[in-house]
């Protein structure tokens, strides 16, 4: 009797529990992908990460092929698919690797349930974090809300699981059942296609994020600590759309670090496992919070006096602001599905502090537009600079996007790519354009108001306007 083996945030062969698992037994393996729909509590799939799907599930097609096996893709909700293939092929077993998020959960438990009473054998397995979120506790037996003892935690825990290598070969089933073919999903854009750069700065799929991952160890962890906040210089991974559909385990990431010491200062070493512990934090959160992504965490900030502006919001989502930085983080995620962390935080402080735009409304961009879209990293972070979240930074750390885009990007090296038509402003305005001479304006070819836009706010007024808005909530 063969055991179903169904993918779903762990898009990979190489240390994938589930799959281990289901080829030792030697038993046949019905590998497949469920395309669930929204209303199966997932929401909408964003359309950034959407595309990464595909192509990602293609890769994961063939590596299966290499090692005697096929992917079988079907679309509807889990339960009813599982209990189709379940008649179709005569399975006695299903494995799967457990997600941890809220929809994921309500989806695994009563699908367990209902399928050992069916009879069946039902295992599921860890593989998505570096722990269990359950199993790291305060001293009271609670969980973490702040970062720093959770990550003493994790570290006094110990090294994550080993990985498991992936299987040579997965014993094929007598007969397959019917696959749907990915075309059909339409996951990727038609006309026009938006997508159309993602594929000169990703390869989607297992090999791309080992090669990734690779790169990185070699060319960019060597001063992680104090680089990775300087957007044009290439030291950070760019693991995280990999980490988020699985192609790589975070326990794989973890150990391919270990040992490298020499080549590498242990600290910047500390400080990108500290990078990848936050993401186990998120998820910590979002498990023991499933509202996170929906309701202020402090509810004090239910009564935050948001502004509905829709047409702040366009000019925000377009890179039209006026602030060069902002603009040129929001136009690399419109291009290229991804925003460098230190610009993910300055253009989330514009939209929250200088347009007073509510931060669901930038979970959401984020949400259809990045290639990482991951509901535990997002919405934690979105309250994180929002200052409503768990360990959030206070609300009154409002970031100045000149200075900031100066610290940063001090050359202006990162602006002039996602934002051409600044590139011949000299450096001392190129983070503001907007205090340039007329005469340094015209010998950049900058026409303000045309050719770039005028700021879309006073950046003092807009601060003290926020600080207005906090003390108001104050005082409540
Ligand atoms: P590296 O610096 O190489 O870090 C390695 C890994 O550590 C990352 O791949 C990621 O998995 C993890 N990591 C690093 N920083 C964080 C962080 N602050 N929080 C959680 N995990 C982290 N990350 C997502 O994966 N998905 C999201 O949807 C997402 N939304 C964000 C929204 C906002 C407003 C902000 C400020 C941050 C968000 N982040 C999100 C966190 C962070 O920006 C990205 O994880 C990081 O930029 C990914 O780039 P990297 O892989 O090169 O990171």
């Amino acid at each position: 009797f063969p055991i179903i083996l169904w993918f779903r945030k762990d898009l990979r062969l190489d240390d994938n529990l589930a799959l281990a698992c289901a080829a030792e037994s030697l038993r046949p393996v019905v590998p497949v992908y469920i395309l669930e729909p929204e209303d199966a509590g997932n929401g909408p799939l964003g359309a950034a990460q959407a595309w990464w799907l595909h192509h990602s599930l293609e890769a994961l097609s063939a590596s299966l092929a290499k090692i005697g096996s096929r992917l079988v893709l079907r679309r509807g909700p889990a339960d009813a698919v599982l209990g189709d293939l379940v008649a179709e092929t005569g399975a006695s077993h299903v494995f799967w690797n457990r997600r941890y998020d809220p929809p994921g959960i309500a989806i695994d438990t009563p699908l367990k349930e209902e399928l050992t009473r069916s009879g069946l054998t039902v295992r599921s397995f860890a593989g998505q974090l570096l722990h269990e979120p359950s199993r790291l506790k305060t001293g009271a037996g609670g969980p973490y809300r702040v970062y720093t003892p959770f990550w003493r935690a994790l570290e006094a825990s110990g090294e994550p699981v080993e990985p498991v290598p992936a299987p040579q070969r997965l014993v094929p089933p007598t007969d397959w059942p019917a696959s749907e073919r990915i075309d059909s999903w339409m996951l990727t854009p038609t006309r026009p296609d938006w997508a159309a750069a993602f594929s000169s700065v990703w390869t989607p799929g297992e090999a791309g994020a080992a090669e990734r991952l690779e790169r990185f160890i070699d060319r960019g962890l060597d001063s992680y600590k104090s680089k990775r906040d300087c957007p044009a210089l290439p030291h950070t991974s760019g693991l995280s759309p990999h980490l988020a559909l699985g192609e790589i385990s975070p326990a794989r990431v973890w150990h391919q670090t270990r040992g490298l010491t020499d080549a590498v200062a242990a600290d910047d070493v500390i400080h990108f496992r500290k990078e990848l512990a936050w993401r186990d934090f998120s998820y910590h959160l979002l498990f023991h919070f499933p509202d996170l992504a929906r309701k202020n965490w402090n509810s004090k900030f239910d009564a935050f006096p948001w502004r509905h502006a829709p047409d702040d919001l366009k000019r925000w989502q377009r890179g039209q602001t006026g602030f060069p930085i902002v603009d040129a983080g929001m136009r690399e995620l419109w291009q290229t599905g991804f925003m460098h962390n230190r610009v993910r935080m300055i253009v989330a402080s514009f939209l929250i502090k200088d347009l007073l735009i509510d931060w669901r409304e930038g979970e959401r961009w984020f949400r259809d537009t990045l290639v990482d879209a991951d509901p535990a990293s997002n919405a934690a972070s979105w309250q994180w600079v929002a200052g409503s979240g768990a360990d959030a930074a206070p609300f009154f750390r409002i970031f100045n996007p000149i200075t900031q885009g100066e610290k940063f990007d001090p050359d202006g090296d990162y602006v002039r790519r996602y934002v051409p038509e600044l590139k011949d402003m000299p450096n001392k305005f190129i983070h503001k354009p907007f205090e340039a001479p007329l005469l340094v304006l015209k010998e950049a070819g900058v026409s303000l108001g045309q050719t770039y836009p005028l700021p879309i706010v006073d950046h003092g007024k807009a601060r003290d306007a926020a600080l207005a808005a906090l003390q108001g909530l104050k005082a409540e």
